[in-house]
């Protein structure tokens, strides 16, 4: 079973299914999103949700679109959502191993100049060729 939770402890929740696609992406959005020099997240497998504990100090960035769901208290950034759903998570605020790893460098074309990709996965300029 996949669990995560942000720094302060607040927000939790339990994945009830699987993730699927794990990427990191490097482009300007995705650093202050994740105060970092990229973003590392992946998304929902089919007919996979997510149980919240504490939700109510879930916030977002946008109710419509693509918007990001992170701690209203801490700042953690924990999902990626689409028109209020939830459909990817954060691999940084997971406890323990998601059961996927980064498979492809994104948006590689504008990261950062102090951005060092290391590992195997390819890496593309901007979105992935699949
Ligand atoms: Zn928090
Ligand atoms: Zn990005």
């Amino acid at each position: 079973m996949i669990t995560g939770s942000c720094f302060c402890s607040r927000v939790s929740y339990t994945l009830n299914g699987s993730l699927q696609n794990g990427r990191s992406c490097h482009c300007s959005r995705c650093r202050k999103a994740f105060s970092g020099a990229s973003s590392a997240y992946a998304q929902l497998s089919p007919g996979s949700t997510v149980s919240w504990t504490g939700k109510e100090f879930l916030s977002t960035s946008a109710d419509e679109g693509l918007a990001i769901g992170f701690c209203g208290s801490c700042g953690s950034t924990l999902c990626g959502m689409w028109n209020g759903d939830v459909h990817g998570l954060t691999l940084g605020c997971i406890d323990g191993d998601p059961g996927v790893e980064i498979e492809e460098h994104i948006f590689v074309g504008s990261k950062a100049p102090w951005d060092h990709i290391g590992g195997n996965a390819p890496q593309f300029e901007e979105h992935a060729e699949t």
